[in-house]
């Protein structure tokens, strides 16, 4: 069986701050990590490989050549394989045009029974990418994907709904997207960090696939990001006073007044 997991190098969010003074996102020092949905996906790749035979898991990202990185961590944790998709022509791809880039990439990689992707990049934050490829290359998807377990050529998913859960049964090749429900990733193996680094990663440039530059780059993307800027920090919190039934009566009325109830 052939898996490709999507896995998308970003900045760690988590350690992203605001400059009070200049109002405006302090990125120094930010480190770059693999997106935490993605490798809830390897997770689960690497979990199907554990247990049936002839499992082959393959990572793939678009990105420029930092990326390599991550890449290699993805095999230090088990992958056999990665992929970086780099091309300048790529930059500045909106949704649409990064999934048609990895949609080609996978076109081209040819074989595949499962694509991974995670749910959502904690950096774009659309959650569109993986849907994208699925329509692209006229697959099945399910998203929200919190428990799968494979019963021959099919997949038997639970999926996360906001106030519950379906069970889903869909037939292979599918492009499944993971929450981080679904698993507790794994670290990297020390013996494997050492292959990971003599590894050749092949880059893909634009002529490798089957994609123009009507389809990929900022001019291609139907989409464009017209202003950014930092949210307003929030002002200083203010601690009410009296006794618990003021406390509370004057809570509600704070609520109220903000129309959060
Ligand atoms: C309107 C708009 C304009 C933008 N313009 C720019 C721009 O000018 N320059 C720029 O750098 N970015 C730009 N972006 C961001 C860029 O489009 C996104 O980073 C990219 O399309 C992926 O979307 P996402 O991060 O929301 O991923 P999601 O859709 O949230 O990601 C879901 C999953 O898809 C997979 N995936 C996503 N991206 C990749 C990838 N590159 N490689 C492998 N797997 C991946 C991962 O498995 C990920 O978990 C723009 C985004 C928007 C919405």
């Amino acid at each position: 069986m052939k898996i490709i997991v999507c896995v998308k190098q970003v900045p760690d969010t988590t350690e992203v701050k605001i400059d009070k003074k200049t109002n405006t996102l302090i990125r120094e020092g930010v480190p770059s990590i693999l997106n935490p949905d993605d490798a809830n996906a390897l997770e689960e790749a690497l979990a199907l490989k554990e247990k049936y035979d002839d499992v082959k898991v393959t990572v793939l990202s678009m990105g420029p050549p930092q990326a390599d990185v991550m890449l290699r961590e993805c095999l230090a944790m088990g992958a056999d394989e990665a992929i970086l998709l780099s091309d300048r022509a790529f930059g500045g791809s909106d949704t649409w045009a990064t999934s048609n880039a990895l949609a080609a990439a996978i076109r081209k990689i040819g074989e595949y029974d499962i694509i991974f992707a995670g749910r959502q990049a904690i950096d774009g934050d659309t959650a569109q990418v993986g849907p994208q490829i699925s329509e692209k290359l006229g697959i099945p998807q399910i998203t929200y994907v919190e428990k799968m377990e494979l019963l021959g050529d099919k997949v038997r998913v639970q999926r996360q709904l906001e106030d519950g859960y379906e069970v889903i049964e869909a037939s292979m090749p599918i492009l499944l997207t993971a929450v981080k429900e679904l698993n507790e990733p794994r670290h990297m193996y020390i013996d494997k960090i050492f292959d990971a680094y003599e590894k050749e990663i092949p880059i893909l440039t634009i002529n490798d696939v089957d994609i123009t530059t009507a389809e990929v780059g900022l001019k291609a993307s139907p989409t464009r990001v017209f202003r950014s800027f930092t949210p307003e920090v929030k002002g200083q919190g203010v601690i009410l006073e009296g006794t618990e039934k003021e406390v509370a009566a004057k809570l509600v009325n704070e609520f109220k007044h903000a129309h959060i109830i």
